[in-house]
């Protein structure tokens, strides 16, 4: 039994090993069209830091490990077709050298792209996206080539509030341009008042509810012009999301789903039987709303590439629905949600109840303790819990895991008021904020 997976990062190379695991005896073949295999994407905002010294230090497994596995890993070859009749794939190296590979089973793990705008000097030199751990490494480089003094960051979600906090701690000065008023855009906007405040306090250039004109330059960057305004900068990063890489499967007459991800069952089965896919370029299915969503987050690729990888090499697993879960560092703060904000469960059609409470995140007399938000959204009728987010000290905020474990349960409000969280003073308070929430909202 031969398995083909095509692309070498969290979705593929999880596939892989899990493939391995399942079945001692098939061939496992990956085809990663870049340098590098089975590395931690989210890790490089703090390789950019200087957290972290090497991007060496983000590279979980080696194409050599995986080869010691009995996986053979192909870099530089990139997968141009796929004919999903006759079970085979056109590979093409480098060099250009083209080959055909049948398959038994094929996970297709191609991941995203970042998207680019459409405006004047979006091709200059030295403007960057960040997806690919070649385009940190170009990114870092340029910084230290050209002493990069000032930067624009366009775009202020997860990981442009990421490059922001990883810039100034370069001593870099930051220009962060959003269209939205109140980013991240992830948020409802009662939760992220705490974002500008960190913003303000680290002197970023906050050009927030505004739109980017064009990029100047001759030979490369000199400025970002934002309604009208100028602003000198030395280096601009986009960072304004992600589309799925599905072009090769929609050739091949594979279905797509929501925002043009390849549309998979609960094992990651694509349209044709046999084809599997995992990661970035497909989709899950929500916990809350049972419909399927594009969740681009390494947590998710791992376990569609665990769930498809078993099922790829011949045995049975299931991809559960997701509540959806995510969380950033911003400076010392951190932001969290899980399930549906209001504004989503609004356009869902749910009738809505939400509280928002404010609380410390440890005993107030604990060194250290800061106030945080807590927001919980409820459908009115039910009870039932529909998400949750909190914003405050990055330490507390990884609390959402509570209100994650709920929402697949289909939990209500009064469930997490029942809930006995563990306290100590370096912790939490007594009265943990996710019990104060709980409280509020069900009011005996
Ligand atoms: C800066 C940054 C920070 C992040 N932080 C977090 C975080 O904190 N938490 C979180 O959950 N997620 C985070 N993410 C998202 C996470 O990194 C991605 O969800 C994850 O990398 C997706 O893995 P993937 O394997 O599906 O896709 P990718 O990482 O996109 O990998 C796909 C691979 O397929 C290859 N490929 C594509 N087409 C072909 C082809 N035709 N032939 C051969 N090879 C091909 C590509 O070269 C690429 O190497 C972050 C992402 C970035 C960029």
């Amino acid at each position: 039994m031969r398995i083909v997976v095509i692309g070498g990062v969290a979705g593929g190379m999880s596939a892989a090993a899990k493939a391995r695991r399942t079945n001692k005896d098939a061939e496992i073949v990956v085809f990663e069209k870049g340098r590098f295999v089975s590395y931690g994407a989210c890790g490089m905002p703090y390789f950019l830091s200087g957290e972290i010294e090497s991007y060496e230090e983000l590279i979980v497994r080696k194409p050599e490990d995986f080869e010691k596995a009995g996986i053979k890993v192909n870099l530089g070859w990139e997968a141009k077709e796929i004919d999903a009749k006759n079970f085979k794939v056109i590979v093409e190296s480098r060099e250009g050298k083209k080959e055909e590979v049948s398959f038994d089973s094929l996970v297709i793990a191609t991941g995203a792209s970042s998207r680019r705008l459409p405006i004047e000097g979006v091709d200059l030199k030295g403007v960057f996206t960040l997806k690919s751990l070649d385009d940190g490494i170009a990114i870092k480089n340029y910084i230290s080539d050209k002493k990069v003094k000032r930067a624009a960051v366009i775009g202020a979600g997860f990981i442009g509030l990421e490059l922001i906090d990883a810039f100034v701690r370069q001593g870099i000065e930051v220009v962060s341009i959003d269209i939205v008023p109140s980013p991240p855009p992830q948020f409802d906007d009662d939760m992220v008042d705490f974002v500008k405040e960190k913003a303000d306090e680290n002197k970023v250039i906050t050009c927030w509810g505004s739109k980017v004109d064009r990029i100047e330059g001759g030979d490369s960057v000199e400025a970002v012009v934002v309604e009208g305004e100028r602003f000198p900068v030395d280096m601009v990063v986009l960072s304004v999301g992600v589309s799925p890489n599905s072009e090769i499967a929609e050739r091949a007459g594979i279905e797509l789903s929501v925002a043009s991800a390849i549309k998979v069952d609960e094992r990651m089965q694509t349209s044709v039987e046999g084809i599997y896919a995992a990661g970035d370029c497909t989709h899950s299915y929500s916990v809350v709303t049972g419909k399927p969503i594009y969740l681009p987050l390494g947590s998710l690729a791992n376990r569609h590439g665990r769930v498809a990888g078993t099922n790829a090499a011949g045995k049975n697993a299931v991809m559960h629905p997701v509540a959806g879960s995510s969380i950033v560092k911003f400076f010392d703060i951190g932001l969290a949600r899980a399930g549906l904000t209001e504004s989503e469960a609004k356009s869902e059609g749910f009738d809505v109840a939400s509280v928002v409470i404010k609380a410390y995140d440890k005993a107030h007399y604990y060194p250290g303790a800061g106030k945080m938000k807590v927001k919980l959204v409820w459908d009115k009728a039910s009870g039932r819990l529909l998400g949750a987010q909190l914003a405050g000290p990055y330490t507390g905020v990884k609390r959402i895991d509570v209100v994650a474990s709920l929402l697949i349960k289909r939990a209500t409000v009064s469930d997490l008021k029942s809930v006995d969280l563990a306290y100590a003073p370096p912790f939490s308070p007594v009265w943990d904020p996710l019990s104060i929430a709980a409280n509020q909202a069900v009011k005996d």
